[in-house]
Order: structure tokens, then C-alpha cells, then sequence
């Protein structure tokens, strides 16, 4: 299914007619911003620039270090930030437009929500998960895309204005894809996929750069981590088909684990032979955070939110608990058998 407002030839005008005069925009993705939310936040950033107006990205939370990288990072304001968030608030109160992208509930805004809904700024909403909210005036949704950073690509293309991807906008669009189809490799790969990542190509991008900087940039610190996650924690549970782990704080201290060390770990678990599900449970400051991911057609994205207050997609999804990390782990585990079925019937 999917929803562009570009389809409506009046919307489309509408639109382009917001964007003639030079405005007040706010840009902001989802909170622990991973490559696609950061990419289609600064490469819209970017190109909204080169049309004069007064953009400015909202971060509802800092990001890791392994998309520090990107262009214009360092003029994201982050709304946990002291000193940011007055300035942050009044931007988004007083914002003509506010774009939100790669989520589409406001719930993955945190603290940001209550300002969000709050502005009377037109609200224009481009992402890929599923169940979304409806809260924009404006909607380019497409649950089968890669990535929002490809939905950015295809609006812009559809409001015919490509020519103002430039190497920065591009390369900010090329790294979502390339995150959020884990390196050209999930089922979201589609021939569109390609092309637009031939056409940022074409735009001067360095893609063996952007992967080196994104995936080669690890610290000693990390990789002994994974080594301990792998060693150590790893459980695979034959006859469910699935794999899990789980850490403490304590663990995370003890291997100086910080911010997005722990993103892609999940993934281990689901390259088991015979894996069908993958699950990861960390102990954060406020909750348990959970990631999930799947092959075939075993939905993680609807098991999350049935079960664990979240969502995402048909194979990759994330949810939360406020019970304690073991009574959270005991719970998932205590649901297996009511999947098994569906779990072990799955071609892979
Ligand atoms: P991750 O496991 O990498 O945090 O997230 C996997 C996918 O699920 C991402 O597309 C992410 O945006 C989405 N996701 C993660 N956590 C949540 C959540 O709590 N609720 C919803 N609706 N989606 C989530
Ligand atoms: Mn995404």
C-alpha cells in the first residue's frame, strides 16, 4: 500500500506553491536516529536550503557516532540538549512547515511530541512503516519502500525538481538506503532501489567512502563487545527457530558500550542457519528497548506491536518494555510456543 500526495494533481500544485516563498521549516525524524532518519532528515535539509528557505533539523535525541559523519550534522539541534531545546521549541512553534520523517506515529518523537502536535505548522509526513498515524496534510507513504531516504528521492522526482540534488543531498539519500536495506541486501531491494542508488551515484558520491565511514569505523572497545555478545550471550532455540539475547547496563558499562554499538547486533542472531526470528533486549536508563528482525513471512513488526508497545516493519521492527529486563525476556519467551507454528512453517 501507499499514499503520495503527488497523485492528486492539486496537492502537488498546493505544494509546490508552499515551497515558492521562502519558509520556516522544521525537519525531524525519529528518536536514537539511525542513517535513514539522519539521511533523510539532512538531505532534505540540504536541498531545502537551495530553494532559500530557513530549515532547520530537530533531533528528539543525540545520535551515535557512526553517522557523525554526515553533511551538516553539526547544525542539528538536539531537543535533549539544554541549551538547544528553548531554541528548538520556539522553531517548531513557530514553524510554517514541519516535515517528519521515517516514522509515522508521534510517540517516536519522545519529548518532542507535545510540541509537534501543538504547532499549527502545515505537517508534511514521508516515511515507510507500517500502521501510520493520521496526522499530516501532506503524506508520501509507502510501506513497501526501502527506505525513506528512497520516498525522498521519488517525491522530489515527482515534484520535478531533481536537479537540486547535489553531492550532499545525494550522499545524505544514499546512506538511508544503504542502512536500511542492510547494504542492498534485504527484500525491500527493488529495481528502484537500484536505480535511484545509480542516480545518486551519478551525482558525484563516493559510495566506497560513505560505506567505510558508515560500517569500518568501529572501536576496539565494540568489537570486543561483540565478541563477549557473541560469545557469551548468544542463544539460539532450535525448535522455535529463534535467537536472542539480552544485556544488562551493568554489561554495557563494563564493555564501555555507548550509543549505536549495540545496532546491527541483532542481526547475528538472525544469520543463523535455520533462524527465523532474532531478538535483542537492552537495558536502557528508562526501559527495556527491544529490536527484532525476521525472514519470510513472519512479521516482527506486527508481533511487536501485539506484544511489546512497538512496530516498524514486516522484518525489522522495535518495541519497548517497562517490566525488568528479566521479566521482559521471560515474557517473549513464554510466547514462543503460541508462535511456533508460524515460525517453523517458514520456507527458509
Ligand atoms: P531498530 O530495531 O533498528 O531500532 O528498529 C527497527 C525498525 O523498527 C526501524 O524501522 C524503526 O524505526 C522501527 N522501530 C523501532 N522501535 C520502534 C518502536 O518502538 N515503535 C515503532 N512503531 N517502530 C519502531
Ligand atoms: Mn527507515
Amino acid at each position: 500500500m501507499h499514499q503520495y500526495f503527488t497523485d492528486s494533481q492539486k496537492q502537488k500544485d498546493d505544494f509546490l506553491v508552499l515551497l515558492k516563498e521562502p519558509k520556516n521549516i522544521v525537519l525531524t525524524a525519529h528518536q536514537n536516529p539511525d542513517g535513514d532518519a539522519f539521511g533523510s532528515s539532512l538531505g532534505l535539509w540540504a536541498f531545502l536550503k537551495q530553494l532559500n528557505h530557513n530549515v532547520t533539523v530537530i533531533s528528539p535525541t543525540d545520535h551515535a557516532d557512526y553517522i557523525a559523519w554526515m553533511p551538516g550534522v553539526n547544525e542539528v539541534l538536539d531537543f535533549q540538549d539544554d541549551k538547544a531545546q528553548p531554541i528548538a521549541k520556539e522553531l517548531i512553534e513557530k514553524a510554517d512547515i514541519i516535515f517528519c520523517l521515517d516514522f509515522s506515529s508521534l510517540g517516536r518523537v519522545g519529548e518532542m511530541e507535545e510540541s509537534v502536535k501543538s504547532s499549527s505548522a502545515v505537517k508534511v509526513l514521508i516515511d515507510h512503516h507500517q500502521a501510520p498515524e493520521t496526522f499530516a496534510d501532506y503524506v508520501f507513504w509507502n510501506e513497501k519502500a526501502a527506505a525513506t531516504c528512497e520516498l525522498i528521492y521519488l517525491m522530489i522526482e515527482e515534484l520535478g525538481l531533481l536537479k537540486y540534488i547535489n553531492k550532499d543531498v545525494a550522499t545524505c539519500l544514499y546512506t538511508g538506503i544503504l542502512t536500511d536495506t542492510g547494504s542492498f541486501k534485504f527484500d525491500s531491494t527493488s529495481i528502484t532501489v537500484h536505480r535511484i542508488a545509480g542516480e545518486l551515484i551519478d551525482k558525484g558520491i563516493n559510495p566506497n567512502a560513505i560505506n567505510r565511514r558508515l560500517f569500518d569505523q568501529n572501536s576496539i572497545d565494540r568489537l570486543r563487545f561483540l565478541g563477549y555478545a557473541l560469545k557469551e550471550k548468544l542463544n539460539f532455540l532450535k525448535e522455535y527457530r529463534v535467537s536472542y539475547f539480552y544485556f544488562s547496563k551493568e554489561e554495557l558499562v563494563a564493555y564501555n558500550s555507548k550509543k549505536g554499538d549495540t545496532e546491527g547486533l541483532v542481526n547475528y542472531g538472525l544469520s543463523i542457519s535455520g533462524a527465523v526470528m532474532s531478538a535483542i533486549f537492552i537495558e536502557r536508563d528508562d526501559m527495556i528497548k527491544i529490536s527484532f528482525r525476521s525472514v519470510d513471512d513472519f512479521s516482527v513488526s506486527e508481533f511487536s506491536r501485539n506484544h511489546f508497545s512497538g512496530g516498524g516493519h514486516k522484518n525489522a521492527a522495535g518495541g519497548k518494555s517497562d517490566d525488568s529486563l528479566e521479566d521482559t525476556v521471560k515474557k517473549f519467551l513464554e510466547l514462543l510456543p503460541t508462535y511456533k507454528e508460524e515460525l517453523t512453517s517458514q520456507p527458509s
